[in-house]
Order: C-alpha cells, then structure tokens, then sequence
C-alpha cells in the first residue's frame, strides 16, 4: 500500500462523519427526581421501594464517543431491604440508541434491554463486582447508576447488518453499494522472493 492510498483513507474517514462526534453535549439534568433516599430501605426489616422514573439522559457519553437515545421504556427500580445496611436491586431499562457500524459507519440504530441486579451496600466489604456502594447522603442516583450499566452492558460489536461488507481498505468505498474494483490482494514478501526463483529457473 502506498502512503497515498493511506492519506486517502484518512480523508474518506474524516469525510464521513463519524456518528456522534459533532453531536452537541446534550444536556443532562439531574433533577432530585433522579436520586432515590435508600436510607430506610437499607436499615428496615422487609421493607421495598419501587420506583418508574423517565430517564433523562438523551445522550449517552463515554470515552467512546456520545451516542444519542433515541428512544427510552421508563427506568423499573425494585429496592428490598436485605439485611443490616444492605439491599437488593432489580429493575430494567430499555433504550434505543444511534450509533455506527464497526466495520462501514453507516449509521445505525441500536437498541439494548437492561436488566439490574445489584447488591447494594452502606459500605463494601470485599471487593465484589455486584456490589454498589452507596455515599454518605445514602441516595442513589439513578442516571449515574443507569450510565454505568450501559457501560458494561455496551454490545461488543454493533453491524448495520450480519454480513456487512466493510469498507474497501484501499479507497474506502462502501463494499455493501458495490464493488470498486481495487486491488485489495496484499503479497506476502516471503512468496514474492520465492516468485522470482521460480522466473529465474525458468528463463534458464
Ligand atoms: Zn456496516
Ligand atoms: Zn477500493
């Protein structure tokens, strides 16, 4: 490949907009609605909270990029007291959002079911995953703890379609609208050296 076939690369993927990057931040409240006082949950016998809040976040933001929601069902929280400072939530989400195809950057439209399952804690005792710590004000603050579980819920590979073409590596045509015709066979120098003892001993 040569370096002006990679500068061309460069230009088509700065050309294409990349989804999300010049989205502007989009604003994200967090009204008291949004922090839920676990306070009485966390020290009472048999005690369970339910909340349906809205979400509010019309963006998701991460070191990945901001991708727009689209779409949102109301955040489900189930909070039972489980024990002395301790307690169990359950709940779900279930959000659309846009993003771009990992191999084309068309953009596409991605929807993703959260399903909560969390032990929450006054303070941590071991260092367990399904644990939440809680602050000193004991709220839970629901867009923060709905952010992170987009995070780690975050689908590891997003196609606009199963058998998406990808782009060509060498001009960066999109191989779903057709073919381009490029030369994309890269020859490995090793066989090469073996291709030119192969021509010498013929023409001898
Ligand atoms: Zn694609
Ligand atoms: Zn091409």
């Amino acid at each position: 490949m040569t370096n002006g076939s990679v500068r061309t690369i460069i230009k088509q993927y700065v050309k294409r907009k990349i989804p999300g990057v010049n989205v502007i931040r989009a604003h994200m409240s967090i009204g008291a609605a949004m922090l839920i006082n676990l306070s009485d949950v966390l020290t009472s016998e048999g005690m369970q909270i339910s909340r349906e809040l809205p979400l509010e976040m019309t963006c998701f933001e991460s070191r990945m990029g901001s991708f727009p929601i689209t779409a949102s069902t109301p955040v489900s929280l189930r909070i039972r007291n489980a024990g002395a400072g301790k307690a169990r939530l359950e709940g779900g989400v279930k959000l659309t959002f846009q993003t771009g195809c990992d191999r084309c950057l068309t953009e596409v439209s991605t929807e993703l079911e959260l399903r909560f399952c969390r032990t929450v804690v006054l303070k941590a005792e071991d260092e367990d995953a399904d644990e939440l710590e809680l602050t000193e004000e004991r709220q839970l603050d629901v867009e923060t703890f709905v952010h992170n579980e987009i995070l780690v819920n975050w689908p590891a590979k997003i196609l606009c379609k199963e058998d998406c073409r990808g782009i060509c590596p060498v001009c960066g045509q999109d191989l779903n609208k057709g073919e381009c015709g490029c030369d994309t066979f890269v020859p490995d120098p090793r066989m090469a050296v073996i291709q030119d003892i192969f021509n010498k001993n013929k023409e001898v």
